[in-house]
Parts: structure tokens; sequence; C-alpha cells
């Protein structure tokens, strides 16, 4: 007998939630909105009753909590707080977060650690002020798993500063100040801890419509044609069926209208904005996208509902102006670099805009490292190909989507970059896919509903999905799952399979 497995629920609860929720979103794992205990996982908030809580977790289950501070029964004791901003994962290969954040300090053994005393030498041997951030503590039959900063929160601030953002480079540019993409990686690792304590496996559906391990997106933003630039990139694309997307500013290109027009119709245009900058206004940020908008629909009769926005800013009223304007997606990396795509929240609300983020190496601001450092290795053709293959090898490994850019007047001087960048994702057999199509993929995605249902007597998972066209992905160890046609496989570590059973045949 199928009945649904009850395996993870959250607390109602405002922006206190919202990461989370980006989270379990992003994972498409089931979940429910709940008070209610009869779930396998819960993620608590702070207000949370200790003694509601702790019961929950002698009883077998697990919960998860964030900056707690002191629980007397488990004898969990801080002892005070420190601001610091860095955060390291070794133990699953994430390191050196940018993760400006204020940290409970609790002297135990744990998973992950910050210093109190960053960048300081190790003298006389002595490792001091090394703290964990992630605390697995047996109470009862479960575990609560404590973590020591509000780390989900820190998904939801906006921000930019000018940092490095690759251990590959030492190119720096303004980029959210927060790390957000290891950030979901850690608290991924936390969900899949979970459930591994909970003696679940965790199923969710996979990232992409296939088994593809990820995707490769191109962007060009066109701050000025460059002369012929614009259009031997858009040839150079083509040549390797990559469907760039062309953001056009208007103010930078209101006298290349016939280079524009050299773009191939194989590609997509998009809004870049008049003025190349954004406004802190409501008001301003909407005259802005609407006067390129028009702009590019009289000159080159391209409408258009993508954006991304000059200088990568970002801010609240931009992201409600668009959403105002029915756009689908931006990408803007003074906000979020690198990772899965999003909806951000503003003012509580989930916006239908989706975020996809890109990797913000771009070698127009190579070149002014370069000039300013007299370092001029980072602009050699072949090291920046040997970057950008590093940084696509990396996110195929961590199956993250790719979507790299550049300009006219930086890449579009880079043929050899051009030619070797697509051939190496070509040889790599990673598929490209235009924007605006991985952006209806992730939506569709993101409206499918998933349900894991569990037959206890044989320890089977039966997972139905309300779309048949999309992929799951399972891990757990030894569990039992129901494939289309009732075929049965056995899970060993993680698998994806292909498609899943419509909803309702095992209810
Ligand atoms: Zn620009």
């Amino acid at each position: 007998m199928y009945e649904k497995l009850k395996s993870l629920s959250i607390q109602p609860g405002g922006r206190e939630i919202a990461g989370w929720e980006q989270i379990l979103l992003q994972e498409k794992i089931p979940y429910e909105l709940s008070d209610n205990t009869n779930f396998n996982i819960k993620i608590f908030p702070k207000e949370v009753k200790r003694n509601d809580m702790l019961d929950y977790v002698a009883n077998g289950g697990i919960g998860i909590i964030e900056k707690p501070g002191d629980i007397e029964e488990l004898n969990l004791w801080k002892s005070g707080e420190a601001f610091v901003s860095t955060l390291h994962f070794p133990e699953i290969n994430v390191n050196h977060v940018v993760s400006p954040t204020i940290v409970d300090i609790y002297n135990t053994k744990g998973i992950g650690y910050f210093n109190v005393h960053e960048q300081r030498l190790i003298k006389y041997e002595m490792e001091i002020g090394y703290h964990p951030v992630i605390i697995k503590i047996p109470h009862g039959k479960g575990f609560l798993l404590v973590v020591s900063c509000e780390l989900s929160k820190l998904l939801g601030f906006y921000g930019d500063t000018l940092r490095s953002y690759s251990s590959y480079t030492k190119v720096t540019e303004r980029v959210s100040a927060i790390d957000k993409r290891s950030i979901s990686n850690v608290l991924v690792y936390v969900l899949k801890l979970a459930h591994q304590l909970a003696g679940i496996p965790y199923i969710g559906l996979w990232y992409y419509p296939e088994k593809e391990k990820t995707l490769f997106m191109f962007r060009v933003d066109v701050d000025g044609a460059e002369g012929y630039n614009t259009e031997k990139m858009s040839d150079i694309s083509k040549n390797y069926g990559v469907e760039a997307t062309f953001y056009v500013n208007k103010d930078l290109c209101i006298n290349d209208i016939n280079a524009l027009q050299a773009i191939d119709s194989f590609h997509t245009i998009g809004n870049h904005g008049d003025i190349h900058n954004v406004f802190d206004s409501f008001q301003d940020n909407e005259t802005n996208i609407l006067s390129c908008q028009e702009w590019l629909l009289n000159n080159l009769g391209a409408e258009t509902n993508l954006y991304v926005s000059p200088r990568g800013l970002w801010n609240e009223s931009l992201a409600l102006a668009l959403e105002k304007l029915d756009f689908k997606c931006s990408s803007d990396f003074g906000y979020h670099i690198d990772g899965f795509p999003y909806h951000p929240v503003v003012n509580g609300k989930r916006l239908n805009l989706l975020q996809i983020p890109v990797h913000p190496h771009n070698v127009g601001r190579a070149q002014v490292y370069a000039n300013e450092s007299g370092n001029f290795e980072e602009v050699e053709p072949e090291n920046i190909t040997e970057y950008y293959k590093r940084i696509i090898d990396e996110k195929a490994e961590k199956n993250e989507p790719i979507m790299l850019f550049g300009h006219p007047h930086g890449l579009g001087y880079q043929d050899e970059v051009l030619n070797n960048v697509f051939s190496y994702i070509k040889e790599q057999g990673i598929q490209s896919i235009s924007i605006s199509k991985f952006a209806d993929w992730w939506l569709k995605r993101s409206k499918t509903d998933i349900q894991v249902n569990i037959d206890k007597n044989t320890n089977t998972y039966a997972i139905e999905t309300s779309d048949k066209d999309v992929s799951i992905y399972c891990q757990g160890e030894g569990d039992k799952v129901i494939l289309p046609n009732n075929k049965e496989i056995c899970i060993h570590g993680s698998q994806i399979i292909a498609s899943a059973t419509p909803i309702s045949q095992f209810v």
C-alpha cells in the first residue's frame, strides 16, 4: 500500500523562510508549509517553542534551525558572537565562502568552520579561534542540525562590492557582496544530510529536461557595436550552433543601427536599458527600460521580454519595474553570480521574474585589471581560453547551468577565444541553449508538481510528477524506486531518471 511520503516541512513565516524556500524550489524536492509534526524533516524558525522542537526530535524527527543561541536541554552553549567575512566547508569542497555575517561561537565539533581571527598566520602551531558552522546533535531518536549563523537569510540580501570571484583569476569585478552560490551549495548539503539521517532518499526534479549534466548559454552585452565586432560575434556563435542573446543598450548604440541589423535572426535580442545605469526609483527604472524597448522595436523590429541590467546593478525598484512590464528573466551579477536560477523575493512576495545568474568574468574588465596592475597575462588569448575551460569544467562538475558573457569592445576582439571556447563546449558534449529557451524550461520545471509515495512494507518509493516531460534525481542508499512501466530500480549513490510516472497512479 502506497502512501504519500511526508518528507519535509517548513514552518510558515515571511522573510525568515524565504531563503530556505528558494533552495527547496531550486531542488524541487517535495515540501509543505506546515506546523504539523508528522514529517521526517522540519526546518524550524528561530521563534519556535523550544520544547515543541525538542519533542519532535526526541521522537525521531530531524530538525534544522539556524542561529538558535543556547539550547540548555542539549547542553549547547554559545560563548559569544563574532562578525566574520568568510566561511569554509572543506568536507564538501566548498571553501572561502564570502559571507559577511554574525555567527554564534560554539566550542564543539561540527561541519565547516569560521575563524574569529581571520587571515592571521598560525603561530607556535596553535590553531585558535576555529569554530564549527553546522553541528549535528543527537537527541532521543532524532537529530537536530544547528547552523551557527542565519545562512539561508543571506540569499535574500542585495549589495555589491569589488571583489575576486574565482580562484582561477586575479581579476576583480563589482559583484554580489555575498557568495550566494556557495551558500546554496551548503544549504543543499544540509538538506541531503537531513534526508540521510532520516533514512529516506533525496528525490527531486533534475535541473535539465534530459540527463544533461549542464547546458550552455551565451550572452553579449552590446554597449556599442564596435564596428563589425557585433556581426562577427553573431557569425562565430552561429557557426557553432550557439544561440546567443544580444542585450542592446540604446544610448551606447544609437548610431550603430546598421551594425546591429547584421545580428543574425538565429540569435535573440534583449533589453540592456537606455542610459547605461540603474536608478533608485521605480519610475526612473521603468522609463529607462521602456525607452530602450521602444527603440529596439522601431529600429530592429525586436520585441523582447529579456533584460540584463547595465553595470550588473540590481535593486528592488528595478526588479519591481521589470515585473510590472512582464519581463521573463534578468541576469545581474551585482545581485547573484553563478549557481541556479530563482525568483527573487521583494517586499515579501516572490516575483514571477526569473533571475538567471551569469559568470561575471569578462575581457573588458580583465583589460582594465591588466592596465592597472601591469599583469597582462590575464588578457592573453590562451589564458582567457584556459580560464573559461576551467569555469566550464567546474560548472559541469557541479551540474550548474553555464552562462558566459562578453562585449563587442572586449571579447569581440578575441576571435580565437570565442572559437576555442565554443569548440570546447562541443568537445565536452555540452548542448547550448538560448537564454529565453532555458528560462522557459526552468519556468515549466517550476510549475511541475512532484510527489513521492512510499510502501513501508517493502521500503519502495514511487515517484509521480504532473508533467512527464521532466527528469528525476534520486540520492540514497539501497532504496527501491519505481520507474515507468512499474520497473523497479535500486538506488546506490545518486541517479538521474529520465522520466517519471503520472500523478495518482499510486494513490
Ligand atoms: Zn553594459
